[in-house]
C-alpha cells in the first residue's frame, strides 16, 4: 500500500510487534496525556456511553429489563423480546445479524467502535489513564515514580492509585452482573447476607479481580493480543474504509523544521508526539497497524504541532487509503453492498420469525409403542406424550383444547400446567374420539393452546383408529 520509502532503520515495525521488546520482554508503555478537540469529542461521548451502560440495566419494559444476557440460564433479552433456551435458534439468527453488521461497519468505518464505544477503551483511556493522570501525573512524571525507591509520597500515589483501580473494577464487575442476573437480583446480593448469595458473590469477586488485572496490568495488550476483532482487521476493511491515517502524499519525506530555510520536505517535522501519545506504541506514520484502535490521540498531537509550525490541521486524520493517494473515496462499494444485502435478508428472516413467534411451544407425540384402544361405548382412545415450554418470562397457564373433533382429551394424573417464565411441564394424556368421527386409520387432530380467552398455539398431531 506505501509508495514512499522508509528509513531503513524504521523497518523494524513490519516485523516486530510494539508490546514486546527485542529480549521479549514486555513494551510498557506510557502515552502522554491526550488533548485536543478530538480528545474532548471523545469525552463528552464517554460520558454519554457509561451513562447508557449504568442506566441500562435498570430500564425496564413489560416489567423485565431492557438487555439480560443471562448466559447461565441461557435467558436472553434483547429490547424487551425475550429469547429462552427454545428460541437458540432465533438468538443465533441475531448474533449472526450483529456479525454481519459488524463486518459491515468494520468495512465502511473501520475502527470507529474500538475508538468510541469499546468499553475496553472506554474505561481504559477515559477511566483508568485518567485516574492515573490525576494521581501520577502525565508520562515523564510516571516514569519517574516507577523508578523511584519505595518512599512515602511513591506508597501514597500508588496505594491511592491502585485502591481507585480495585474499587472502579468492583463497581464494573458488579455492573457487568447486572447485565447477567438483571440489577434486581444484584440489589439483592448487596442488601441480603452474603452467604445467601456466596456463587454469586463469588463471580463478583472474580470479575473484581480480572477487570482490575486487565486494567491495571493487560491494558493495551487486551487489544493487540486477545481481542479477535482486532485481528480481524486485514480482512475486515479496504483501500475505502475510513480510518485514523497519517497522509504520506503530504507528509513525506519528513524532516525537521529548520527555521528561515526553504522546506523542501513533506508537512511531517519528525516530531514524534504522534508516537508519544499512542496507547498502543506505534507511528501510525507506518501505515495503518493492527494495534492501532483508533483512538485519535495522534491526530489531537499532530494538529497541535501543525498549528505551532503554521501548517494546515489534517495530516493525521480520519481518511481513507484511497482518499489519501486519488483524493477520491467511495464508501458504497460492491462489498458493501453485499454486506447490506445479506443484512437486510438477516433482519427480515429475523423480523418475521420475531413476529410469528408463540408464547409457547408444545409438542404432542403418540406414546411410543402404544396402540389405539377401543372402548365399550365405541369411541377410540390414544395416549400421547406432551411437554408445554413456556417462551415468556412470565407465568403461563395454559389449557389444550380440542379444535377440529368433538373428542375430549384427559390427562394422566395431574400435571403442574403452572409454567413459570421459560419454565415447561410434561406428561402424558388420553385424546378419545366417538367412532363417527372417524373416517380412516390416520385422522389429523387440530389442537389449540390457550390461556383464558387467548390463543398462544395452535398445532396438529394424527389419531390412529382401526381401519372402518
Ligand atoms: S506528530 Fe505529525 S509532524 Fe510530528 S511526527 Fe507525527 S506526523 Fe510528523
Ligand atoms: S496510532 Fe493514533 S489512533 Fe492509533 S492507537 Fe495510536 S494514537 Fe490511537
Amino acid at each position: 500500500m506505501k509508495t514512499f520509502d522508509i528509513p531503513e532503520q524504521d523497518e523494524y515495525f513490519r516485523d516486530h510487534f510494539s508490546g514486546v521488546s527485542e529480549d521479549g520482554k514486555r513494551n510498557w508503555f506510557y502515552p502522554q496525556k491526550p488533548k485536543g478537540n478530538w480528545h474532548n469529542r471523545r469525552v463528552w461521548f464517554t460520558v454519554l456511553i457509561l451513562a447508557l451502560l449504568f442506566v441500562t440495566p435498570f430500564l425496564k419494559y413489560n416489567g423485565q429489563p431492557l438487555l439480560l444476557f443471562n448466559v447461565l440460564e441461557r435467558k436472553f433479552i434483547i429490547f424487551g423480546i425475550f429469547i429462552g433456551p427454545q428460541d437458540y435458534w432465533l438468538f443465533g439468527l441475531l448474533m449472526l445479524s450483529f456479525m454481519v453488521f459488524i463486518v459491515l461497519f468494520t468495512t465502511i468505518f473501520g475502527r470507529l467502535w474500538c475508538g468510541w464505544a469499546c468499553p475496553q477503551t472506554v474505561f481504559m483511556e477515559m477511566v483508568f489513564r485518567k485516574i492515573e493522570y490525576a494521581i501520577e501525573g502525565d508520562a515523564g512524571k510516571q516514569k519517574s515514580l516507577n523508578k523511584a525507591p519505595w518512599n512515602s509520597d511513591k506508597i501514597i500515589k500508588k496505594g491511592l492509585k491502585y485502591t481507585l483501580f480495585l474499587t472502579v473494577s468492583f463497581l464494573i464487575a458488579n455492573l457487568l452482573l447486572s447485565y447477567v442476573i438483571g440489577v434486581d437480583e444484584v440489589g439483592k446480593i448487596i442488601s441480603e447476607p452474603i452467604s445467601d448469595h456466596l456463587p454469586l458473590f463469588g463471580g463478583i469477586v472474580a470479575f473484581t479481580a480480572i477487570f482490575y488485572f486487565n486494567f491495571a496490568w493487560l491494558r493495551d495488550q487486551a487489544c493487540t493480543v486477545v481481542c479477535p476483532y482486532g485481528r480481524l482487521q486485514g480482512v475486515l476493511m479496504d483501500r475505502n474504509s475510513i480510518v485514523v491515517a497519517y497522509d504520506y502524499k503530504r507528509g513525506e519525506p519528513r524532516g525537521k523544521l529548520h527555521k528561515g530555510k526553504d522546506r523542501n520536505e513533506g508537512d511531517c517535522i519528525n516530531c514524534h508526539q504522534c508516537v508519544a501519545v499512542c496507547p498502543t506504541g506505534i507511528d501510525i506514520r507506518n501505515g495503518m497497524q493492527m494495534e492501532c484502535v483508533n483512538c485519535t490521540a495522534c491526530i489531537d498531537a499532530c494538529d497541535s504541532i501543525m498549528d505551532k509550525v503554521g501548517f494546515d490541521h489534517g495530516l493525521i486524520r480520519y481518511t481513507s487509503e484511497n482518499a489519501i493517494v486519488n483524493k477520491t473515496n467511495k464508501l458504497i462499494t460492491p462489498r458493501v453492498i453485499g454486506y447490506i444485502v445479506v443484512l437486510v435478508l438477516l433482519w427480515s428472516v429475523s423480523g418475521f420469525m420475531i413476529l410469528s413467534r408463540t408464547d409457547t411451544q408444545t409438542t404432542l407425540f403418540r406414546a411410543p409403542g402404544s396402540q389405539y384402544i377401543e372402548n365399550k361405548d365405541g369411541s377410540v382412545s390414544n395416549l400421547y406424550t406432551f411437554k408445554i415450554f413456556n417462551k415468556t418470562n412470565h407465568v403461563v397457564r395454559p389449557t389444550l383444547v380440542l379444535d377440529n373433533s368433538q373428542g375430549k382429551l384427559v390427562f394422566a394424573g395431574t400435571p403442574d400446567l403452572t409454567l413459570n417464565g421459560a419454565g415447561m411441564s410434561d406428561g402424558t394424556l388420553f385424546i378419545t374420539i366417538p367412532k363417527a368421527e372417524l373416517k380412516s386409520r390416520k385422522t389429523k387432530l387440530k389442537l389449540s393452546v390457550y390461556q383464558g380467552k387467548e390463543k398462544l398455539e395452535t398445532f396438529e398431531t394424527t389419531f390412529m383408529a382401526p381401519a372402518y
